[in-house]
């Protein structure tokens, strides 16, 4: 007989011995005081302050948020009940994918239950669709971009990450007028650079090829309005469908196309990941489009989370210690040793109180393990001072190495 508790218990352990073992770090938000929180410990909870959550612009616990969710919630209850085509379309997710439309300047927009599934639900439906469609995909693309462009079947092309010139001859090697998709994302999440997406764009348009973005690491953070890395940079015609999510600049959950009519309505025809699942709860649709209002009607969270994050950089490169990129409003610093980032963050949360979740394989590669900061507009800038403070007291008690100061000049 085979033993399937054995096999996985066996696995587990294999995974402890690489350091790979996930281990989850059981934090609940305090009611309009985040970046605090409860850490829940077997002694007891304990207040930390949290700098490794998604919520970069604190939308999590805005009042019109919180106001738009409660009234949905009175009104409709917990859940629409069903998926979009059976029972689960409600106005709130009519208007919500208007206003999504409207932001990023396409004919049609689409909501999805996570930014996983709409990246899912797209590049399935594309490289399944296409007739011999061939996928040209940035080497550190998310794993819900990757997974979905293989489950399609269509052929998949790995281009060096952020390189124009080599998404370039690949695209030579596939002849004119076989349809192609060109992939990547605007900032990369464990890596915090940006995609050069003028040049990305300007090659894929020489070669006919649709674009497609994933933007979950800009939408409300970045551009006119919060529309974007493409927006900001002037290219957003040049991209063919935007992915979005609502989990990260605009504090709630959910995720997003928009795009082209015909695209969009082909997906939300023929994605497995948007037909067999359920809708997004009516109350999150209603606070994720308070939170996407919010963020167009002014620039303040913006302005605050760039200014927080250039501080928190600023102070990191004075002390030499070495980042991964700093080019966005994430800050990845790099340890590059899977049990000495444990040991920091260990170090970090026990005796700081301060949470900052250490980023292991296969997140990452091997031998670039690091704790990736997110300062955000509710961290104060003394809040920003003390743990920069911290992290070089630590840094030198781990021994770790430093970068010598013009390799980060300012
Ligand atoms: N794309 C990227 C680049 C992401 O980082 C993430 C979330 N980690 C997603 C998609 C998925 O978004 P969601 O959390 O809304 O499922």
């Amino acid at each position: 007989m085979f033993d399937y508790s054995g096999f996985f218990a066996d696995r587990m352990d294999s995974l402890r011995k690489t350091g790979q073992y996930r281990t989850f770090v059981e934090i609940e938000r305090l009611a309009g005081r985040f970046p605090r929180a409860l850490h829940h410990r077997p002694s007891g909870p304990r207040e930390v302050t949290v700098w490794c959550s998604n919520d970069h612009l604190g939308m999590g616990q805005h009042p019109a948020v919180l106001a738009a969710m409660r009234a949905t919630l009175d009104a409709s209850g917990a859940a629409a009940g069903g998926s979009r085509n059976i029972s689960g379309t409600t106005p709130h997710h009519v208007a919500l994918e208007r206003e999504m439309a409207d932001l990023h300047g396409k004919e049609r927009a689409l909501s999805f239950i996570t930014g996983y599934a709409a990246n899912d639900a797209a590049l399935y439906v594309l490289g399944r669709t296409l007739p011999d469609c061939a996928f040209f995909s940035d080497r550190l693309n998310h794993a819900s971009m990757i997974l979905a462009m293989r489950a399609s079947g269509a052929e998949r092309h790995v281009f060096a990450h952020n390189d124009p010139a080599d998404l370039d001859r690949r695209l030579s090697t596939v002849r004119r007028g076989r349809p192609k998709v060109v992939a990547f994302e605007s900032v990369y999440s464990m890596d915090g650079d940006m995609a050069p997406m003028a040049d990305l764009c300007a090659v894929a348009e020489r070669h006919d090829a649709l674009v497609y973005v994933d933007e979950a690491h800009t939408v409300g953070m970045y551009g006119p309005q919060g529309a974007g890395l493409a927006a900001q940079l002037g290219v957003a015609d040049g991209v063919t469908v935007l992915m979005g999510t609502f989990a990260k600049g605009f504090g709630t959950a959910g995720g997003y196309l928009a795009g082209p009519d015909p695209v969009i309505d082909a997906v939300r025809s023929l994605a497995p990941a948007f037909i067999f699942t359920l809708s997004m709860p009516p109350a999150l649709a209603a606070g994720a489009l308070a939170s996407v209002r919010h963020l167009r009607a002014g620039d303040t969270e913006r302005e605050l989370l760039h200014e927080r994050a250039g501080l928190l950089k600023s102070l990191l490169r004075r002390s030499g210690i070495p980042l991964v990129s700093d080019e966005s409003h994430i800050v990845p610093v790099l340890v590059g040793d899977v049990d000495k980032c444990r040991r920091l963050a260990g170090i970090l949360l026990d005796r700081h109180a301060l949470y900052a979740q250490p980023i292991n394989f296969p997140s990452v590669a091997r031998g670039s393990e690091r704790l990736r900061i997110n300062p955000s507009p509710v961290h104060r800038p003394e809040d920003v001072h003390h743990f920069a403070d911290v992290l070089d007291r630590t840094w030198d008690e781990l021994g770790l190495p430093r970068t010598p100061a013009p390799a980060y000049a300012e």
